[in-house]
């Protein structure tokens, strides 16, 4: 029976090994919040944590997603209201002070910690968060459907917000899946003619029209720089499918002076040609989330524009499992962990 000063949580405690735990509650320091955590999506990269892939001190909770309601406030804390709604995504909190900060890039901040990496994340009934990098969630939008938003959300938008591209260029989402199919509607809802690229025709070319793109390209039967080139070349690729190869594969597809930008964390190597860089001015970005106030936007511009992720949730005592069919690639699109 849990008593009010504990909390249930799902932590990684050794590779591959996720297990239900109660842990105390305790106070949030200086400049954090305690939420009470009501959803959390399950990303891949909290393979990051539960398979050990970054350095992690195990025992350590995962989930980045995650969505509730602020229960404490910890000293120095301005902005925030008990009973508020707030999110957390993978991006832990600037810490105001760095040269980064000081020059107002939050995402590069050096003294920065990752969600459910280096601090407990939202696998949990409670969790403690860093004031500066929590986003605030519309009334509008329901908690479970705002965890996804938080990072495979926040990373397709801020991705295609930042990008250099205007109204009615040709944009190319390669990769419908869990960051694939947010990509896609953002990218028309953004006023872009849209491109899906993905394997196979048949589902997942209707699937990819339904969810607002204009053309789609079956990457296992067709060659996708051509199909590409012959739309008349994209101006940006947003690469969602993990591997140097996609990404490589995607810069045939640009037209002079585009620009693919890389978001499947991979350590592939991505093989291209200066002649590309020099003769064709293309470029090769990434782009890791985004601030939390481009998190705000995400969240606002979602319930505005009415996109959604498709999800699949589970309570939180299947983490194990919500995490297993993620990892397999059978998840259609997005777990999501609830925590009542
Ligand atoms: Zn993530
Ligand atoms: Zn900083």
């Amino acid at each position: 029976m849990k008593s009010a000063s504990t909390y249930r949580a799902v932590q990684a405690v050794s590779k591959g090994k996720l297990e239900l735990t109660e842990k105390p509650l305790v106070d949030p320091p200086a400049g954090h919040v305690r939420i009470r955590v009501e959803a959390c999506g399950v990303c891949h990269s909290d393979s990051a944590t539960v398979e050990g892939i970054l350095p992690i001190a195990w025992p350590r909770v995962p989930g980045h997603e995650a969505v509730g309601r602020i229960e404490v406030i910890g000293n120095g804390v301005e902005g925030w209201k008990v009973g508020q709604r707030v999110g957390v995504g993978f991006l832990g909190g600037s810490c105001g002070y760095c040269e980064y900060c000081r020059d107002g890039d939050l995402v590069n901040c050096i003294n920065q910690g990752y969600t459910g990496v280096q601090q407990d994340g939202g696998y949990a009934e409670v969790m403690i968060a860093k004031a500066s990098g929590l986003i605030a969630v519309p009334d509008d939008l329901s908690s479970v459907d705002a965890a996804p938003l938080l990072c495979a959300g926040l990373t397709t938008f801020s991705a295609l917000r930042n990008s250099p591209v205007r109204a009615g260029d040709l944009v190319a989402i390669f990769g419908v899946g869990g960051l694939g199919h947010l990509g896609v509607q953002y990218a028309r809802r953004m006023g872009f003619e849209v491109v899906a690229i993905d394997r196979g025709g048949g589902d997942r070319a209707e699937l990819s029209k339904k969810l607002g793109a204009h053309h789609y390209i079956d990457s296992s039967s067709t060659d996708v720089a051509k199909a590409l080139q012959a739309l008349g070349g994209a101006q940006m690729v947003l690469a969602t499918a993990s591997g140097g190869k996609a990404v490589a594969a995607a810069l045939g597809g640009l037209r002079r002076g585009g620009v693919v930008i890389s978001l499947g964390a991979t350590d592939e190597p991505i093989e291209l040609s200066a002649f590309d860089l020099l003769f064709r001015q293309l470029g090769v970005d990434g782009a890791l989330t985004g601030t939390s106030k481009a998190g705000d936007a995400t969240l606002r511009f979602s319930a505005m524009s009415e996109v959604a992720a498709m999800i699949e949730t589970m309570p939180l005592e299947k983490a194990a499992e919500a995490y297993a069919k993620m990892m397999s690639g059978k998840a259609r699109f997005r777990m999501v962990l609830t925590m009542t």
